[in-house]
Parts: C-alpha cells; sequence; structure tokens
C-alpha cells in the first residue's frame, strides 16, 4: 500500500499533507515552516505542526485523494522523526550506563 505523509487530528482522523487543502503554512520558523490544519466543521480543530511531527501512514490511494483517513482506514508506519531521536538518545544513555558499570567494576 502506498505512503503518504499525514498528522492526525485530536478527533482521529488524520490528514494528508499532500492531498488536503486544509493543511495550510501557517508561519516560518528558523528550524522550519508551522503548518496549520483546521479539521472539519464537526471537529473544527486548529492544530499547529512542524514537518518533524508527520507521521508516515500506509493506506489506500482511495483514501489518500479523499484527503483524510478514519480510524482503522490506516497503519503508522512509523514513529515521528523526534519520537525517533528520542529513542535514539534514550538507548545511547542506556548503553553509556552500562559501559560505566563495566568500567567501575574492573
Ligand atoms: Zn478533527
Amino acid at each position: 500500500m502506498p505512503i503518504h505523509l499525514g498528522i492526525a487530528c485530536g478527533c482521529g482522523r488524520v490528514h494528508f499533507i499532500a492531498s488536503s487543502s486544509r493543511i495550510e503554512v501557517s508561519h516560518a520558523t528558523e528550524s522550519g515552516s508551522v503548518y496549520k490544519l483546521t479539521c472539519f466543521p464537526d471537529c473544527s480543530a486548529i492544530t499547529y505542526f512542524s514537518h518533524a511531527q508527520l507521521r508516515r501512514y500506509s493506506l489506500s490511494e482511495l483514501v489518500f485523494r479523499r484527503s483524510y483517513a478514519n480510524l482503522g482506514e490506516y497503519h503508522v508506519e512509523s514513529r515521528t522523526y523526534a519520537a525517533r531521536k528520542r529513542a535514539i538518545t534514550c538507548e545511547k544513555n542506556v548503553y553509556e550506563a552500562s559501559d560505566s558499570k563495566n568500567v567501575a567494576a574492573k
């Protein structure tokens, strides 16, 4: 199934950056653009997010062209870049902690 970058709203829908007209660039910062998602009128939540918060979703092409997916219509392919970075930092700390323990044991 095709993979697309999207952002989840609190209501459970995922909006896709490449097909949704509800996502626009809000403003630019030093670390990149900040996007603004305005959900459908029945939800109307506004979400601000950066490119690093986008996740990869696998879904059918039909759902992608509709510009959003409901719960159950997609699979999350990866954690966000920020979450991946946290996980790597965490693993590194565990490694360094066990390493210093080995040094102390010598
Ligand atoms: Zn919503």
